[in-house]
């Protein structure tokens, strides 16, 4: 499978990376959509929230603490921020490995659809 976010966990793929742990990444989003827009990523793979189960999920919980901890070191915790993840062709994903935006530092417009 040749999967671009695996290939950046793995290092074949350059990227600036802002956290890692035994199951998580954390990295700068290549297209900035705000001040501070970092993606955190599970290192395995998982296409996107349509496969998420009982069975990998813990890794879910774990991408929000470290989003809280990203947002208090970043400076926006406080201000405030945005975690999305799209799934699929409707949300615009366009990454099939399960990512999570991490967006803040500017007023960020609220448009749900
Ligand atoms: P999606 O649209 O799937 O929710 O988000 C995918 C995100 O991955 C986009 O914001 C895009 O800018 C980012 N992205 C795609 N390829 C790369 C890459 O090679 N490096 C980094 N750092 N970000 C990427
Ligand atoms: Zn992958």
């Amino acid at each position: 499978m040749d999967c671009i976010f695996c290939r950046i966990i793995k290092g074949e793929i350059p990227s600036t990376k802002v956290y890692e742990d035994e199951t998580v990444y954390a990295f700068k989003d290549i297209n900035p959509m705000a001040p501070v827009h970092v993606l955190i990523i599970p290192k395995v793979h998982i296409a996107s929230i349509n496969e998420v189960t009982a069975e990998n999920s813990a890794v879910i919980a774990h991408i929000y603490e470290i989003a809280a901890k990203l947002a208090k070191e970043l400076g926006i915790s406080e201000s405030g921020y945005r975690v999305v993840s799209n799934c699929g062709a409707d949300a615009g994903q366009t990454v099939f490995h399960l990512h999570f935006h991490l967006l803040g530092g500017t007023k960020l417009k609220v448009e749900m659809c």
